[in-house]
């Protein structure tokens, strides 16, 4: 790769994991692909549940041979009703062999899947990486123009906005998006322990939102903990072993002695979604096309198949002879889109809001709805797979 204005088929803006999976997967079609993103280190110390295709994907991109030794498999996720409320859900196990797979998938601190897309998208001769950042997007009859900080001007027929919450490409678009603040925030950091998680996902839920143990490779598991703001500040100004001594409380001891790891971050949480999900030339990915809170793992799994979906469009495309940025194209990947991220959206919704719900019929129907996936084999397995991907997606 190598630092050029110029014409692209395809110019990716955002080099998060969504914005350089899909740079390598446009990439991977042969389209003359431009990736206009900074070089920095991964800001920070989340890790990814990769499920279902997630791991597909990547295989297919040759990305995952690449960071799979860094990847611990995730083979039962657990609920545990922690609510101390007068109606509480039994604890519901899902273990992947009923659904006959080896795993539901693998988590993955961000910085080694980060590196192995890095390194994979160098590869690419027909991907030209521009290290700098948009500055002005200006969607065109025949392209779309960008700008960049310094100076560079690319022109690209198909603009896909991998550029985050705050989408520069998103806002060129024109397309609106209804944002909705959660009043909760995500603490994030890692621990050791001192009893194996025997690949078992365990999520905690308290009256404040989820607090999950997902096992790390070794006796190491990653915390996404969940909770007031103020709850999540308190918890971030404690000291190591305070900290240590409180993650342990919460996890009841199941991984015995916690001890945190350097590095803990929070995340004001929100829910985003955009009118449409392309529109004047521009197609958005990853947290450009939709925020979620981080409940069942599904927003970077989103992310990744917006990335596939929006390749196999180009890839239709190049092969007819048409114009990747095309209407027809755009609309296509819109209505694909839709169903799956509306319908992630609606369930995870529903479940963070059935969880902080203080309305006791609502405790109720909840306690009632895991009791009965729980107990009932083909529903739990229904649930399992829906968990994974959408089952009406087509997988190409
Ligand atoms: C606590 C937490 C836990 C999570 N756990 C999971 C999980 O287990 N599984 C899962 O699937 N998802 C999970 N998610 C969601 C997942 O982390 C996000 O979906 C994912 O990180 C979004 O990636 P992205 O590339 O879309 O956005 P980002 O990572 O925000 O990347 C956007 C990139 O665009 C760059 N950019 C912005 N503007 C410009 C510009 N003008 N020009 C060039 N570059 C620009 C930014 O610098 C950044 O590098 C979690 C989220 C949180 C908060």
């Amino acid at each position: 790769m190598n630092g050029g204005s110029g014409i692209y088929d395809v110019v990716v803006v955002g080099g998060g994991p969504a914005g350089l999976a899909a740079a390598v997967a446009v990439a991977e079609t042969g389209a003359n692909a431009a990736l206009i993103a900074r070089r920095l280190p991964y800001a920070d110390n989340r890790t990814t549940a990769l499920l279902g295709g997630s791991v597909d994907l990547l295989r297919r991109l040759d990305v995952w041979s690449r960071c799979a030794d860094e990847a611990a498999a995730l083979r039962t996720m657990r609920l545990v009703d922690d609510t101390g409320r007068l109606i509480r859900a039994p604890e519901v196990r899902f273990s992947s062999d009923e659904i006959g797979l080896d795993q539901f998938g693998y988590n993955i601190e961000n910085r080694a899947l980060m590196s192995a897309l890095e390194q994979r998208a160098a590869e690419f001769s027909n991907l030209t990486r521009i290290d700098d950042e948009a500055d002005t997007i200006v969607p065109g009859q025949a392209d779309v123009a960008a700008h960049t900080r310094q100076g560079k001007l690319l022109h690209g027929r198909l603009v896909v906005g991998a550029d985050g919450r705050q989408s520069l490409c998103r806002a060129a678009a024109g397309i609106e998006v209804r944002r909705r603040e959660l009043g909760q925030a995500a603490l994030t950091f890692n621990v050791a322990h001192s009893r194996p998680h025997r690949d078992i996902s365990t999520e905690f839920h308290t009256p404040q939102g989820p607090c999950v143990f997902v096992p790390l490779p070794g006796d190491r598991s990653s915390v996404v903990w969940v909770a007031s703001p103020a709850e999540t500040e308190r918890l971030s100004a404690l000291t190591d072993p305070q900290l240590s001594e409180a993650a342990e409380r919460q996890s009841h001891s199941i991984l015995g002695r916690i001890r945190i790891e350097p590095g803990r971050h929070l995340f004001p949480l929100a829910i985003e979604r955009p009118r449409r999900f392309a529109q004047h030339r521009i197609a958005l990915v990853g947290e450009a096309a939709h925020v979620l809170p981080p409940i069942g793992a599904q927003g970077l799994n989103m992310g990744l198949r917006d990335a596939g979906d929006i390749a196999d469009a180009v890839k239709d495309a190049i092969a007819a002879n048409e114009d990747p940025g095309a209407p027809l194209l755009l609309d296509r990947y819109n209505s694909t889109r839709r169903p799956d991220v509306a319908s992630r959206m609606f369930a995870i919704d529903l479940a963070n809001r059935s969880l902080l719900s203080d309305f006791l019929p609502m405790q109720t129907l909840r306690a009632a709805g895991l009791h009965l996936v729980g107990s009932f084999g083909p529903l739990r397995r229904i649930a399992m797979r829906e968990g994974l991907a959408p089952s009406w997606r087509a997988v190409r």
